[in-house]
């Protein structure tokens, strides 16, 4: 497929080669969507097999940030940038060279940190472009407000399975208590659940079995956990043909980007069995809330109260798949493609 085909399946705006060879420099910058606002995604940095196998990720993940942006309902838009290379080439120089090309955008794009890449990478990026996030004095460690909008959204869950959020008695199994699974374990406890952990770090289970209490499991006991939820917050693609007959929870509601394998299938597959899915992007989209807050100059506290309306977020998609007999990923998806028409046709009436 040709690079505009690419461009027009996405449905990308737009699309910035980037290379500077003296300090090594190759990347790819794409907005795909600034209907809602600019276009915000994190700068990864990654050694690609190939330069098609970069295209199609900075593809897929900036459209990805256009939806959730949108059904967060900030005014951000969708981009994402990736540097081609080994991430021990970073230099000074080359993060430099790259705020550069985000600064010749304008604004339309603003960049962040992602896989490989650090606080000092953007406050490198910054000496270049104002249009960069999460430097040193910015809004720091996203995970306690992304923790807090799955916590919130679990609670929505529970509310529309058993007609109250109360997570009090209510046994949550947690995959992965890293950044996000860690913060997920304490505002669980303090609000009275039962927890079950599975890592593959016996340093990080070991500090929330200290810390909270819970039980440890192993393999695939996490998916036939008898458990409420399940909360995965680890890595991607765990939700699959394999693992989905095991499932016995009623709910799979976690902070891990790309949960399902398969989002049409693999959500499919969940509606038939009758067990709820909180869609990634909407469940875990603290993160991004925190990021918007930092561009807005808005407090920590505010971060957290918004982060605390996915709540209601995913009680209203949960009820839209429900009423429209559909999947709660594709409820998600019209959620946030209704807002992009509706707020684009509202922009056009006055320019
Ligand atoms: P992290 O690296 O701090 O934690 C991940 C944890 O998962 C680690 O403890 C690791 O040992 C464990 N793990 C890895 N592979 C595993 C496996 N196969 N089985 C069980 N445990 C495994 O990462 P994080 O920042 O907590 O992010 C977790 C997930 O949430 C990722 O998918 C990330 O993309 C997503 N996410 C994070 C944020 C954020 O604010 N950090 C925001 C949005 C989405």
């Amino acid at each position: 497929m040709s690079i505009f085909e690419q461009l027009s399946s996405y449905d990308h705006e737009q699309i910035l080669f980037c290379r500077n060879d003296d300090v090594g420099l190759r990347a790819i910058i794409a907005v795909h969507n600034t209907t809602l606002g600019p276009a915000l995604g994190g700068c990864r940095l990654y050694d690609y097999a190939s330069e098609a196998d970069a295209v199609r990720d900075v593809l897929r993940l900036s459209r990805g940030m256009t939806y959730k942006a949108a059904v967060a309902g900030l005014d951000l838009g969708g981009g994402k940038s990736v540097i081609i290379g080994d991430p021990a080439m970073k230099s000074e120089a080359m993060m430099r060279a790259f705020g550069r090309h985000v600064q010749s955008l304008g604004g339309r794009y603003i960049t962040a940190e992602d896989m490989n890449t650090s606080v000092e990478d953007m406050d490198n990026i910054r000496r270049e472009t104002k249009w960069v996030t999460g430097s040193g004095g910015g809004s720091g460690d996203p995970s306690p407000v992304t923790a807090w909008g799955v916590y919130h959204g679990i609670r929505a869950c529970l509310e529309v399975i058993y007609g109250s959020p109360d997570v009090a008695g209510r046994t949550v199994a947690i995959q992965g208590v890293g950044n996000v699974g860690y913060y997920l374990a304490k505002y669980l406890h303090a609000g009275g659940a039962s927890l079950l952990y599975a890592d593959i770090s016996q340093k990080r289970i070991s500090r929330v079995v200290e810390e909270f209490g819970g039980a440890v499991l192993e393999g695939d006991e996490f998916y036939r956990a008898n458990c409420d939820v399940i909360a995965p917050c680890a890595i991607g693609g765990i939700i699959n043909t394999r693992t989905i007959p095991m499932i016995k929870a009623p709910i799979i509601a976690g902070g891990a980007n790309n949960v399902l394998d398969d989002e049409t299938r693999d959500g499919e597959a969940l509606s038939e069995r009758g067990i709820t899915y909180a869609p990634d992007y909407v469940i875990n989209a603290g993160g991004l809330i925190n990021v918007c807050a930092e561009l807005k100059g808005q407090s920590h506290d505010k971060a957290m109260s918004d982060a605390a309306a996915i709540f209601n977020t995913v009680k209203r998609i949960i009820n839209k798949a429900k009423s429209e007999g559909t999947t709660t990923i594709r409820a998600a998806n019209k959620v946030a493609e209704e807002r992009m028409e509706s707020v684009g046709r509202l922009k056009r009436l006055y320019v």
